[in-house]
């Protein structure tokens, strides 16, 4: 049976990312060697982290004096690398919820933060508003997609000092201003790549100003100076973001999965929106994420939770169990997700509502 792949991360990858990354392990660039045995040196897999940095400028149009570095260690590595690199003595954090809150723990280690607002008192199912960001920050760092909790910032926000942004579970599904920020991070397991490499995107001026020692390896310029080849890149999901990179140029860009996720959140939020049995976690359709769906069934309705999550098993939708820490549904509709599985959920939706 065909599966319908909603899980939050690791999560689905395009077909022609797996069969291409299989190509790879098996015969790795005509080489007749496999891309998991062959040095990284090579001028093979030189190619391959040259590409992937011109596709990763191409695709989200980042302008010169920037570097693409592709490091080990996730998303949860840059909470920390973040401010030992870019925190001089000030910054401001927006707080959205638990990856926001764990880069505010790690950025206090190293200077003063300043958490502008937070969306805790309503479990983070809105984006705080109205909140003023002091403009003698170094910067201000945002989650622009809220993974566990289904909110999301569409827009670059205009505040009086740069930006940095974890884009982990939303990069590649809209245009960036990169004029505005210092630096944008991504964990590959989202929208990208299989896990083991994050992408950070940092602005070359904006270091080397804290006065602080930093460890060679949590030293960006080290990875920047070196091309991310100062150690062992991790080549493999390198070469698999390379593959889905191809795809996202060859498919339109950033314009055409920006259109996509547009078109598959509406059609699921519409669905439960128009739902006897279903609602929405998030109220605000401008905060609604388009990554994550995160909806329950009605106080009412309660009891039939796990009914509908095997109702859903037996029609091969798989990963749409809520997160632990807000219960219910959480339907991920990442750049790799057809419409079609979309369309899949909703009429299980509508016929598990029919027999209830
Ligand atoms: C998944 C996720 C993380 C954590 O990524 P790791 O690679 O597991 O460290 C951080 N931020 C956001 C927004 C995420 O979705």
């Amino acid at each position: 049976m065909k599966k319908h792949n909603f899980y939050a991360g690791p999560s689905i990858l395009s077909e022609y990312t797996i069969k291409n990354t299989i190509e790879g392990i098996v015969n790795f660039a005509d080489t007749g060697l496999s891309v998991l045995e062959i040095s990284h040196r090579s001028k093979q897999f030189q190619a391959v982290m040259d590409e992937a940095d011109a596709l990763v400028k191409e695709i989200l149009n980042v302008p010169e004096g920037f570097s693409v570095l592709w490091l080990g260690g996730g998303a949860s590595l840059q909470f920390c690398m973040i401010p030992f690199n870019l925190l001089v003595k000030k910054a401001a954090y927006l707080d959205t919820g638990t990856w926001a809150h764990k880069a505010i723990k790690e950025a206090k280690l190293f200077g003063e933060v300043d958490v502008v607002a937070s969306s805790e008192d309503a479990n983070y199912s809105y984006i705080p508003k109205g909140y003023s960001v002091p403009a003698d920050a170094d910067y201000f760092h945002y989650t622009s997609n809220n993974t566990i909790y289904g909110t999301e910032i569409l827009t670059d926000p205009d505040v009086p000092c740069p930006l940095v942004a974890d884009m982990s579970s939303d990069i590649f599904s809209r245009e960036i201003d990169f004029s505005k920020y210092i630096a944008v991070y991504a964990g590959a397991q989202k929208n990208l790549a299989p896990a083991g490499v994050t992408l950070v995107i940092v602005r070359d001026d904006a270091l080397g100003k804290v006065q602080r020692a930093i460890p060679t390896m949590l030293d960006y310029r080290t990875h920047a100076s070196k091309g991310s080849m100062f150690n062992t890149p991790p080549v493999l999901p390198i070469f698999a973001a390379l593959q889905t990179l191809r795809y996202y140029k060859e498919q339109g860009g950033v314009k055409e999965f920006d259109r996509r996720a547009t078109a598959k959140a509406q059609l699921l939020y519409d669905a439960i929106d128009n739902s006897r049995l279903f609602e929405a976690v998030v109220k605000d359709k401008a905060d609604r994420s388009r990554m994550n769906v995160v909806f329950v069934l009605r106080p009412e309705y309660k009891e039939l939770e796990k009914d509908f999550v095997d109702f859903c098993t037996e029609r091969g939708i798989v990963g749409i169990k809520g997160h632990r820490s807000v219960g219910g549904f959480r339907a991920s509709l990442y750049n790799a997700l057809p419409i079609e599985s979309v369309q899949v959920l909703v009429e299980a939706m509508r016929d598990f509502e029919y027999k209830h």
